[in-house]
């Protein structure tokens, strides 16, 4: 059991930045790089919208209502550190695959 662990653990590369995340009701058009901006309408935030975080410079959208799919969910912690599920795969472009966890990309193989 243990050893099964460090085996996934062994599959992430961990970047040291750690991401803040904005609510805003208007993403601007210069994104900073370590900002994950939380769309929000009156109710509730419904995207989140990010630099990739890879450098390519996309723009990436993950929807946050369950009603369309694909769709993500999003939780703070104590810290107020950002947490992302499930992970974000691009199908397109620099194909790439991480999960955010309190703030932090954790890089898929
Ligand atoms: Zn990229």
């Amino acid at each position: 059991m243990k050893k099964k662990f460090f085996v996934i653990k062994a599959w992430f590369k961990r970047s040291r930045k750690r991401y803040r995340y904005k609510l805003t009701k208007n993403v601007p058009d210069r994104l900073d790089p370590l900002t994950l901006y939380l769309e929000t309408n009156l109710e509730q935030p419904w995207q989140v919208v990010m630099l990739c975080p890879c450098g390519c410079k996309s723009v990436l959208h993950m929807n946050l209502l369950d009603e369309y799919y694909p769709y993500w969910k999003y939780c703070l912690d104590e810290n107020d550190r950002f947490t992302l599920q499930p992970s974000v795969n691009r199908t397109v472009g620099c194909r790439s695959h991480f999960f955010i966890k309190k703030g932090e990309i954790l890089w898929c193989k």
